[in-house]
């Protein structure tokens, strides 16, 4: 059976923080996929269709790499997508904080589910999603923290 795992997020929009958790992963599977969940009430900046295309743009030349939007629990997908391993980017103690509890959580409701942490490169530590909007809202340019190829519009 092949090495999947399922790489779970927002990327609203995709930064490079996540592209090199994706890229360093890559050697540990047969196959990530990167997985949009879609959540009816948290209202995101870009919408559905321009996060899942610019991540496919980024992986063009890896086919390694799947993307798909989904909604509903990660585990349930982890099912359908016959995962067994939730892939999680670290960059710092309140993120491994946050992380832990839902690791513990997925891991209580599938016990085959294995949550992989990999810890942000310190230069890729500051950058979230969240500050990338704030500027993008503000009229900044963000372009330094998002993947060459990403225009934030
Ligand atoms: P969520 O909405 O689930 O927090 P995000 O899109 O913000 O989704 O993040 C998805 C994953 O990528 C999380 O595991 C997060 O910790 C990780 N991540 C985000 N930014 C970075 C970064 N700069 N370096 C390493 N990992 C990151």
């Amino acid at each position: 059976m092949p090495k999947t795992a399922v790489f779970p997020g927002s990327f609203d929009p995709l930064t490079l923080g996540h592209e090199s958790i994706i890229r360093r992963a890559l050697p540990l599977f047969d196959e990530i996929v990167v997985a949009i969940g879609i959540n009816a009430e948290k209202k995101t900046l870009f919408p559905d269709e321009k996060r899942k295309a610019w991540i496919e743009k980024v992986f063009a030349g890896e086919p390694k790499v799947k993307v798909v939007s989904y909604t509903g629990l990660t585990i349930d997908l982890c099912r359908k997508m016959n995962s067994n391993y939730i892939l999680r980017g670290l960059r710092t103690s309140a993120d491994f904080e946050f992380e832990r509890g839902i690791a513990q959580m997925n891991k209580a409701m599938l016990n085959s589910v294995e949550t992989i942490f990999i810890l942000s490169s310190p230069e890729l530590s500051a950058i979230t999603s969240t500050i990338v909007r704030d500027i993008v809202r503000n009229g900044g340019d963000a372009s330094a923290f998002v993947p060459k190829g990403i225009v934030l519009k």
